[in-house]
C-alpha cells in the first residue's frame, strides 16, 4: 500500500456557502447607496475572495485527481476474430459478477472475479444448429447476433443458414398419451 496523495475537493457545499455572498457584489450600486454610503464593503469582499481563492489553491494542488478506486478488469484482445480490440471494464466494488460490452464490436461477455481476485470473462455464445436435415455440424453466434439477418456457411455440408423469425403452433406442455 502506498499514500498517493489527497485528492482536495471544492465541493458543491464551498460552492453554495460563498456564491450568494459574492453574487450580491455583482450588482452595480446605485448613486444612491453611494452617497449614502452603502456601497459595496470591499473589505469584507477582499477578505471573502481571499477565503475561496485558498479553498481553489488547496483543490489544484492536489496530487491526486478525480480519484476512482476500483478494479478496472481488462480483456487485451476481444475474442471476435474480426475485432480483436482490448476491452477495458470497471468491476464496481462489492460486485463479483458483471455484465460487459466490446465497445467496438458489441460482444458480450460476463466477467467474474474469483475468490483470490482472478478475473475471468465469459463470452456469451449461442450454439446454433446446421439447417440442413442429418447434419450435425453446430455454429457458434454470439448472442447479440441471434436475431433474424444473421447468416452463416455451414462449415460441415456448405449450407447457407440464416435466422428468420417464424411462428409455429404452441403444443401443450403435457401433452395427452398416445392412445394404443
Ligand atoms: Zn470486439
Ligand atoms: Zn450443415
Amino acid at each position: 500500500m502506498k499514500l498517493l496523495g489527497t485528492d482536495h475537493v471544492f465541493t458543491l457545499a464551498d460552492l453554495k456557502a460563498h456564491y450568494d455572498a459574492i453574487a450580491s457584489y455583482l450588482h452595480m450600486p446605485s448613486l444612491e447607496q453611494v452617497q449614502l454610503g452603502k456601497g459595496p464593503d470591499l473589505a469584507k469582499l477582499r477578505e471573502r475572495c481571499e477565503a475561496i481563492a485558498g479553498l481553489v489553491e488547496k483543490a489544484l494542488s492536489s496530487r491526486v485527481w478525480n480519484s476512482t478506486f476500483g478494479v478496472i478488469a481488462t480483456l487485451d484482445e476481444c475474442i471476435n476474430d474480426e475485432c480483436k480490440k482490448p476491452i477495458r471494464k470497471r468491476m464496481p466494488s462489492g460486485k463479483d459478477t458483471v455484465d460487459a460490452q466490446c465497445f467496438e464490436c458489441k460482444a458480450e461477455y460476463t466477467i467474474t472475479t474469483d475468490q483470490d481476485g482472478r478475473v475471468l470473462w465469459t463470452p456469451k455464445l449461442t450454439c446454433a444448429p446446421c439447417s440442413a436435415p442429418g447434419c450435425p455440424e453446430r455454429t457458434t453466434l454470439w448472442t447479440h447476433d441471434v436475431k433474424p439477418g444473421t447468416h452463416w456457411r455451414c462449415r460441415g455440408c456448405g449450407a447457407h443458414n440464416r435466422i428468420v423469425l417464424s411462428v409455429s403452433k404452441f403444443e401443450d406442455e403435457d401433452p395427452a398419451p398416445a392412445q394404443s
